[in-house]
């Protein structure tokens, strides 16, 4: 696993934790680490048995406890976001609640930046209040607005960069020296950079969840999370709130998030790159009011995202001069592009937030909060850029004022 540490992600992504995959006695191993599709272990002696259930390293007794399907892909995903030890979840939601609730008690604070993921929102602002556990949002691209909202019971520090849908980045180093200096347990949602894109443990940040279900496992074909930190507080994950809150992955998605992983590093250097030429296309658009992805140097962060990210993603965020009516013209004229919530797929997504994931939201909340009528987000996907060039081309036509 250590030697494992200084090879290059795309091998890593290939070969990490897969030696162990066989247990065969004969010669000729699976290429392919098996899928364990077992809700339970068999032991050959009482003994044996009980010694599982004494030292859990020694065996596997039960799926919610440990698989060894589940196994491989906790240790692949260990050495790529350079992590001690990683836990897989059932879905992105499994991995940010057991997260917390693994590192928070009755009447803890936490400091999370505004503009979260919808449900993580949800989470701190509804969920964790009902158990005494208060959270201050705070505009974290300003880390000394972080350092201000930290109080004597402050427990979390709870980021994401780049933020959904704006884009916005978090300096990570700042935040990270920030939350050590005040003994805080730091925390981010990395789903949209992938360890491909940056690897927050590396700039001193302790604990990183994903929605394997978007870049990890890019098929479209997934509901998936995980928590990747340090042994300690992993094991205290595992042993307890994933355990008995039962948020636990499943054989057969843990093996198909494995064979994702494999084409990561592949993956996410096509999708920034297609990225990367498809934003240059759009901010020259007339029908554009502005356009964001890290790799333009109007981004308000340009040098920060130059500094702290190796890869700059496939999301683009966009504000269309004719508002709500040049949204919904521009997904409903989409021939290659597909409309539809999530990201990270093979195949470019697009979603227009005021008329559809943020309709309930009122209006002038929308406002406050930049899910402006206008705003369009697209998850670039793995097509010939051209071809995904050509149809926001042909869809835009009718948009321009
Ligand atoms: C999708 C997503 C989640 C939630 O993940 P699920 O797998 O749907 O539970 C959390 N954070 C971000 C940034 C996401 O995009």
């Amino acid at each position: 696993m250590t030697s494992q540490k200084n090879l290059g992600k795309a091998t890593q992504a290939i070969h990490a934790g897969e030696a162990r995959a066989s247990s065969t006695q004969k010669t000729g191993m699976p290429l392919l680490p098996p899928i364990y599709q077992n809700s339970t272990f068999r032991f050959a002696t009482a003994a044996e048995c009980a010694e599982a259930f004494r030292d859990e390293e020694s065996g596997y007794v039960y799926t919610r406890w440990g698989n060894p399907t589940q196994e491989v892909l906790e240790q692949k995903l260990a050495v790529l976001e350079a992590g001690e030890a990683a836990l897989a979840t059932a879905s992105g939601m499994g991995a940010v609640s057991t997260a917390l609730l693994t590192a928070l008690a009755e009447g803890g604070h936490v400091v999370a930046m505004e503009n979260l993921y919808s449900a993580t929102f949800q989470i701190l602002n509804e969920e964790l209040p009902r158990f005494g556990i208060e959270t201050t949002f705070v505009d974290a691209t300003d880390p000394t607005q972080i350092a201000h909202a930290i109080r004597s019971d402050t427990k979390v520090l709870y980021l994401e960069s780049p933020t959904n849908p704006l884009l916005k980045l978090v300096d990570l180093q700042a935040a990270a020296e920030i939350a050590k200096a005040h003994g805080v347990i730091s925390m981010i949602d990395n789903t949209f950079a992938t360890p491909c894109g940056q690897q927050p443990i590396t700039f001193g940040i302790d604990v990183v969840v994903h929605s394997m279900t978007k870049y990890m496992s890019g098929s479209g074909a997934v509901i998936a999370g995980a928590i990747i930190g340090q042994k300690e507080f992993v094991v205290r994950a595992k042993e307890g709130a994933l355990r008995n809150f039962g948020a636990v992955i499943s054989p057969l998605n843990a093996w198909l998030t494995l064979h994702g992983l494999t084409t990561l590093p592949l993956r996410f250097a096509r999708h920034s790159e297609n990225a990367t030429r498809v934003a240059a296309f759009l901010e020259g658009h007339p029908a554009m009011a502005w356009v964001r992805h890290p790799s333009l140097p109007s981004h308000p962060q340009h040098e920060l995202a130059k500094r702290q990210m190796d890869a700059f993603g496939g999301m683009i965020t966009l504000e269309l001069k004719g508002g709500r009516a040049a949204g919904e013209h521009l997904v409903d004229h989409l021939q290659l592009c597909s409309l539809a919530v999530s990201l990270g797929d093979v195949r470019t997504l697009i979603c227009h937030p005021a008329s559809t994931t943020h309709s309930h939201v009122p209006a002038e909340i929308r406002r406050q909060t930049g899910i402006t009528d206008g705003l369009v987000r697209i998850s670039i996907g793995l097509e010939d850029a051209e071809d995904i060039i050509a149809d926001l081309g042909q869809a835009l036509e009718a948009c321009t004022p």
